[in-house]
């Protein structure tokens, strides 16, 4: 045990309570040194703390900063950018218990919540309510302080936009301890600075999320998931467009190229109800789901669909029916863990315009080729956000070919993640794209909010070294 560690871990238990502070030397912290990155990073914390009011993270936040020790939030532990791994030295607070769902307002369509509610929590409750929190990345154990933190997308931004855009306020602990609100339960405001927006997207590098303030719809009844199967995956990519174009306003738009389609369906036993023959000779799959408040609509939006879809090219299209189009959907959701049992070194999140996606998917297969490396993959189409599994065991090769197809989408006008985040894993790749310029400023941002650069240090880009002792001792 380094030397000061039983002193903090006293002081750690005077705030959250003995039984709530878990030793980085004990089994139990194991899960706390890691998220879910393909051949990501791991570090054990030093302690992990689990708070359960935001006057405890206030005084969590007080300790660490007199201290110098860094502090890593963690919310589920899903994220896939090494965000949640803690520099050495450093604290986990984990925001298990602080699981509250305080309100949900009908009202001003609004919900208040605690960041370690999950998604899944949240869409159970408001659905009672005839509403929907519909920022749906695939992992629904996911934690809103999670998703605020990446500014997580997943399949229905295409229609309702990120969590930027469903997040109209905040409560967060700054590093030194002060408490702040921004934003709250209104759609407008043109008052200052928005520090909700600087918040969200920041990967726990300026300020730890207590309470957010969540934007909900009216959750549509009536649903109609189309599976079309085309010859190509440029005919895909310039179909999606013009799907958007023509006012259909899908709640999802993926696609699944062919490769990892038939990984999907090995490992999960997925039957896509289509015939063998068109499913083996298709190169890429769209799904398009639509939702309207009755059936009557639904169907004359599946019909347009259809009939523009076949237009666009595709071989047929096919309406699924329920149980067959939720376990698409969820399959889709899983293709990250069929990615990762088939032996993916690395997956990216890259985004580009959409109208750029042709473009971008055939510099990924030179890409591929040039350095004899697979990449395939599936994203979200409507929104220019491709995911890509890259199979390369070799790691030079491997960082050559990551670096390429970031450097490619940029040229492209896209950035490096579209929702993972830049985490630890996409630092390097995202510094030496980005303007140096935008690095710097970032940095005066975050001595603002955080002046001993405790929080989170490591994540995004690198502070200004401040050590904590700890962190000192612990690399001795
Ligand atoms: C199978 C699979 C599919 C996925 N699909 C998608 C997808 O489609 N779209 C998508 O966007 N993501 C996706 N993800 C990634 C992941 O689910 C998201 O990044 C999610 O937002 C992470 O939430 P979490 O609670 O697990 O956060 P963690 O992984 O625990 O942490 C992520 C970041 O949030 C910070 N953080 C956590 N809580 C707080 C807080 N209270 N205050 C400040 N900072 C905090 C952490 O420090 C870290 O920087 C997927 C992951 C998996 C495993």
């Amino acid at each position: 045990m380094i030397r000061g560690m039983p002193d903090l871990l006293k002081r750690l238990a005077m705030i959250a309570g003995a039984e709530n502070v878990i030793p980085g030397d004990s089994p139990a912290a194991a899960d706390f040194a890691h998220d879910e990155t393909l051949n990501g990073p791991a570090r054990q914390p030093v302690a992990i703390i689990k708070p359960e009011t935001p006057d405890q993270v206030t005084e969590l936040m007080a300790l660490a900063t007199a201290a110098g020790v860094p502090v890593t939030a963690r919310g589920s532990g899903s994220g896939l950018s090494g965000a949640a791994v803690p520099p050495a030295g450093g604290i986990v607070v984990s925001f298990e218990r602080m699981n509250k769902i305080v309100e949900i307002d009908e009202t001003n369509h609004v919900a208040v919540v605690q960041p370690g509610v999950t998604l899944q929590e949240l869409e159970q409750k408001t659905a009672e309510h005839g509403l929907v929190y519909p920022v749906y990345p695939g992992e629904m154990s996911a934690t809103i302080g999670g998703n605020i933190a990446t500014n997580a997308g997943g399949m229905q931004a295409v229609r309702y936009g990120v969590t930027r855009e469903n997040v109209l306020g905040l409560q967060v602990v700054l590093a030194t301890g002060e408490i702040i609100r921004s934003g709250g339960a209104i759609v407008k405001s043109s008052t200052g600075y928005d520090l909700t927006q600087l918040i969200i997207g920041s990967e726990g590098t300026l300020a730890l999320v207590t309470e957010a303030t969540l934007r909900l719809r009216t959750r549509l009844p009536v649903r109609a998931t189309l599976l079309a199967p085309f010859n190509d995956l440029d005919t895909v990519t310039r179909a999606v467009p013009e799907i958007l174009a023509a006012g259909l306003q899908p709640t999802m738009l993926e696609y699944v190229d062919q490769l990892s389609m038939a990984a999907i369906i090995f490992n999960t036993g997925l039957e896509l109800g289509i015939p063998d023959n068109v499913r083996d000779a298709a190169q890429a799959f769209l799904i398009v789901r639509l939702e309207q408040r009755d059936a009557e609509r639904c169907d004359a939006d599946a019909i347009d669909a259809g009939l523009l879809l076949e237009r666009l090219g595709a071989i047929d299209v096919y309406v699924l029916p329920g149980e067959a189009a939720n376990s698409l959907i969820q399959a889709r959701e899983n293709a990250f863990w069929s990615a990762k049992k088939a032996g993916a070194a690395d997956i990216i999140d890259i985004v580009v315009p959409r109208g750029a996606m042709p473009k971008f998917m055939a510099a990924a297969r030179a890409i591929g080729s040039e350095h004899e490396s697979i990449v395939v993959g599936s994203g979200h189409a409507g929104d220019g956000n491709v995911h890509l599994a890259v199979f390369q065991t070799d790691e030079k090769v491997l960082s050559h070919v990551m670096n390429e197809l970031f450097a490619a989408g940029k040229r492209l006008g896209g950035v490096v993640s579209a929702e993972h985040g830049v985490g630890r894993t996409k630092k390097p790749y995202y510094l030496e794209l980005e303007d140096p310029v935008k690095i710097a400023l970032m940095r005066r941002i975050k001595e603002a909010f955080d002046p001993a650069g405790i929080l989170n240090p490591g994540a995004v880009f690198d502070v200004a070294e401040s050590p904590s002792p700890l962190a000192a001792e612990a690399a001795l």
